[in-house]
């Protein structure tokens, strides 16, 4: 009996796949070594709030680590660390491999934008004594998620002269927070009928900034004039200035360990720095690759990837195209046998909602980075579906270097959907396959990842690029 028993364990070890934790899996010693990077992990998460801030973030590492900002009459060769900063809002970095840049190169593509409120462009006005902000949600969000919190305000003003102004308000523990009020449980018999969907709507979502008037018995709009005149002191800007501005309230809460064995991290925007953090870290960690490496990190992911930061346009197209020319080819040539890692997350399944996803085709926390091999929705709509032969190479590529991986499509058929910027570089005429961190409470204020998936990632971009 009992020798049967091992036979049928063998056997179903040899044919079933395997879907262990990762922390089963892992020796004692990596175990250090997930914990140690999910510290710098945070570290980033705190500094790099808006897609501005993650390219500055990304600029600091990359020119401490040797890299130099790409001009187009540069001459290159193998070894030579190069980057592109597109409008400060966007930027691409490359290794320049010793293999011919015919042979292709290994992309990996994740997004620094979050979901957040932008301020409108004629945002301030004064409504019964109080100052509020006028905002348009950024990207896909639970508008109900964003009422109550602390928030930050990040971002640019281009004032009358042309000057430039830097805003980085809420994240010191003495700056002064933001937040979108709501209706108390006590007088919300009305609100609490409404759909989900409308419980807070747009319009609502209008940022508190003050309470004081303007010294003056005479003056109307006392509050209004109070908190402009305080700008004016603080940043020299009049409210004409706004019109071009572009300033992100986000939530102001720093990164945090979760739980009390601390194996997941709290966090505002992990969707998609848990990608794009990691992959910084393997292009600045790599050295001297076989093929020629290219990291982007992408901006207006969040809202289809479209305008110049967006990876709808041909910046990407452009960079290699240029890299391409000054090693003696053809753009598009290429492209044509480039690989790419669309590196971007997927929903973690949650226990406390599983009628969501179909459970053999889920991500799980802790069972390591997750491959996609579609997204889209309604029958793979708008997805660029990676071939068999893609997902086999890198499958075989996981397994060789001891990547903790798992599989997972984005909900159960019909349950919804969504895309990456996967299609927009496989239309490129480039294999592309998506990969990234499962997350839990996706483009909520406050989201969830583990600390060993976000480690299999790093790893994983590592073993891509150096492939
Ligand atoms: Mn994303
Ligand atoms: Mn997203």
């Amino acid at each position: 009996m009992e020798e049967k028993t091992n036979v049928s364990k063998e056997l179903k070890e040899k044919l079933f796949l395997q879907r262990k934790n990762g922390y089963n899996r892992i020796e004692e010693t990596e175990e250090k070594a997930i914990f140690d990077f999910a510290e710098d992990y945070k570290k980033f998460l705190d500094i790099a709030k808006t897609e501005r801030e993650a390219v500055c973030e990304a600029v600091k590492l990359l020119e401490a680590n040797g890299f130099v900002e790409y001009k187009s009459d540069m001459k290159l060769s193998a070894g030579d660390k190069i980057y592109r900063n597109n409008r400060g809002k966007a930027i691409i970095a490359a290794i320049i491999g010793t293999a011919p840049i015919s042979e292709g190169v290994r992309l990996c593509a994740a997004h620094i934008d979050s979901p957040r409120l932008d301020l409108k462009q004629n945002p301030l006005y004064e409504d019964n004594e109080l100052a509020l902000f006028k905002t348009h949600y950024y990207g896909g969000i639970k508008k109900y998620q964003w009422t109550t919190i602390p928030l930050s305000l990040h971002g640019v003003i281009i004032k009358a002269d042309g000057t430039s102004v830097t805003v980085n308000i809420g994240e010191d523990e003495n700056d002064p927070v933001f937040c979108v009020t709501d209706l108390l449980p006590h007088l919300a018999t009305e609100q609490m009928t409404r759909t989900a969907t409308k419980i807070i709507r747009g319009e609502d979502l209008n940022l508190l900034i003050g309470s004081i008037p303007f010294r003056d018995d005479e003056a109307s709009e006392a509050v209004k004039l109070n908190i402009m005149n305080i700008l004016f002191e603080k940043y020299g800007i009049t409210e004409a200035d706004f019109i071009s501005s572009e300033l992100e309230a986000v939530p102001a809460f720093k990164a945090r360990d979760i739980g009390f064995d601390r194996s997941l991290v709290g966090g505002y925007g992990h969707d998609d720095r848990c990608c794009a953090y990691p992959a910084l870290r393997a292009a600045i960690g790599c050295k001297a690759p076989v093929h020629t490496t290219v990291t982007i990190l992408a901006d207006k992911e969040e809202t289809g990837s479209d305008g110049n930061t967006g990876l709808c346009s041909s910046y990407l197209r452009y960079f290699i195209e240029d890299i391409a020319e000054a090693l003696g080819a053809k753009g598009r040539d290429v492209f044509s046998v480039s690989e790419c890692l669309s590196a971007d997350v997927n929903a973690a399944f949650d226990p406390t909602f599983p009628e969501v996803n179909e459970r053999n085709n889920a991500a799980y926390v802790n069972k390591g980075v997750c491959i996609t091999k579609y997204t889209g929705s309604r029958g793979k709509s708008g997805t660029s579906d990676a071939s068999a032969e893609f997902a086999g190479r890198i499958r075989r590529l996981m397994n060789d270097k001891n990547v903790i991986w798992q599989t997972g499509e984005l909900g159960k058929v019909d349950a919804g959907g969504g895309g990456t910027v996967a299609a927009y570089i496989a239309n490129l005429d480039v294999d592309t396959i998506d990969m990234g961190v499962p997350v839990l409470s996706m483009h909520a204020p406050y989201e969830v990842i583990s600390k060993l998936d976000l480690y299999m990632a790093y790893k994983a971009f590592a073993a891509f690029i150096a492939d």
